[in-house]
């Protein structure tokens, strides 16, 4: 045996199932001695117990015999990542620091953030598809990280199994006493799960279509593609497999309107600037009026907020089924950028929302922006209705 099989077969000697797909179960109960023709049958009721049932155990799996269940907790558990550190704020957004189970001995633990914001009819996920980011937008903490590791589909999916186990989603779980995590008939706490954490997700296309591929299935944590929107910086030919093998939605981070300017904040932008970026979209399988493509645009004070650049957005978007999605910028040490003031963000919006854009949506970071940023909340009750309610509704993460 090699160095690197003998490492692995180390770690999986106690690999978690939990985040495992249907084939890698059907080869674990393959390798403890399950009979071929038993496999999909054995696979089904494993799925079930692990993601309808958010089983934590072996042992509670009822209908499954004892022997076999005492053979995989032998080999397997079903472990999700740890909960590193939790913060909740006062609205019920939970952020959490997840830690994975390292991938061999010398493996440092990876760390990603995942951050929960609940509403009343709805509560989305804003789940890390690398530890850290390959690209560096100057904008962006992430981008300075210096660790770097895709993660797996399975350490995806267990971000999501995090959230429900800790949000009592599960089957028979107990929700937090915040009375702010939705629930209700056919309304779950984890119902959207955006790909807008950490890393870029089209540069570990499969993993995350893997992952949304468990996600999404019907005898499992069942989730509906239509509520999960996966955030590119613009890495243009994977954007039409993203629809083609994934069908969720789309999100495209756009942050300027002119090649200059985006070349500075999206680096990637020199590789793909924004024509074939807009072609990608335009090109999007699925999209239309009532599945529309979210634009992601960055408020950066004096860089890219001017009226002639809201102006110049809504031209650039013209005939493209969009939403617009004005983010705060969320200040880091050492940033070189500072967020828009109030008063500009509102002249935006204005101009952005009478062009028709009335929907703007959503930033995963958006509630965490607010708890970051102390001065924020405050200061967004002096906004004007109009600017508040935009702004209100580019923090109100997820849709139907
Ligand atoms: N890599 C993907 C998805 C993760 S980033 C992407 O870039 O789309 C999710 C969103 O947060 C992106 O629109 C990103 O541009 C934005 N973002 C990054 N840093 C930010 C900051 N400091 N303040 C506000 N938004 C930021
Ligand atoms: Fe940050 Fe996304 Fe850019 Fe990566 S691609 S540096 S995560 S904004």
């Amino acid at each position: 045996m090699t160095l690197a099989a003998d490492l692995k077969a180390e770690v999986s000697a106690h690999a978690t199932l939990a985040g495992a797909s249907r084939s890698d179960l059907s080869r674990a109960l393959a390798g403890i001695g399950v009979a071929e023709r038993e496999l999909n049958m054995r696979a089904s009721q494993l799925w079930h117990w692990i993601y309808h049932r958010g089983a934590r155990e072996f042992a509670d799996m009822r209908n499954i015999a004892k022997p076999l269940l005492e053979k995989l907790a032998e080999r397997y558990t079903l472990a999700r990542p740890e909960i590193a550190a939790e913060q909740v704020s006062a609205d019920g957004t939970r952020k959490w620091l997840l830690r994975m189970a390292p991938a061999h001995r010398f493996d440092k633990s990876a760390e990603i953030e995942c951050v929960y914001i609940p509403e009343s009819d709805r509560g989305t996920l804003c789940v890390s598809s690398q530890v850290g980011c390959t690209l560096n937008c100057s904008f962006c903490h992430t981008g300075t990280m210096p660790l770097v590791r895709n993660l797996s589909a399975a350490e995806i999916v267990g971000q999501v199994m995090v959230a429900r186990d800790r949000l009592g989603d599960f089957p028979g779980g107990v929700p937090p006493e915040d009375g702010l995590t939705p629930r209700g008939e056919g309304v779950r706490a984890v119902s959207n799960i955006v790909f807008m954490g950490m890393g870029e997700p089209l540069y570990n296309f499969d993993a995350v279509r893997d992952a949304i591929a468990i996600l999404t299935d019907g005898d499992g944590l069942s989730l509906s593609k239509r509520r999960i929107t996966v955030s590119t910086s613009g890495v243009v030919p994977e954007m039409t497999r993203l629809g083609h093998e994934c069908g969720t939605m789309l999100a495209v981070s756009l942050h300027a309107t002119n090649n200059a300017l985006r070349d500075k904040l999206v680096p990637l932008n020199r590789k793909y600037p924004i024509e074939a970026l807009l072609q990608a979209c335009r090109d999007y399988p699925g999209a239309s009026n009532a599945r529309r493509i979210t634009f992601e645009y960055v408020m950066l004070k004096g860089v890219n907020d001017s009226p002639a650049e809201a102006r110049a957005l809504v031209k650039l978007l013209k005939g493209l089924p969009a939403k617009i999605n004005l983010i705060p910028f969320n200040p880091w040490p050492g940033a070189k950028f500072e967020c828009s003031d109030w008063e500009t963000i509102e002249r935006f919006s204005e101009i952005v929302f009478n062009a028709g854009y009335a929907s703007p949506v959503r930033t995963p970071r958006g509630r965490d922006i607010l708890a970051a940023c102390g001065q924020l909340k405050s200061e967004s009750e002096k906004l004007k209705a109009r600017a508040r309610m935009m702004l209100e509704e580019s923090l109100a993460v997820g849709q139907d």
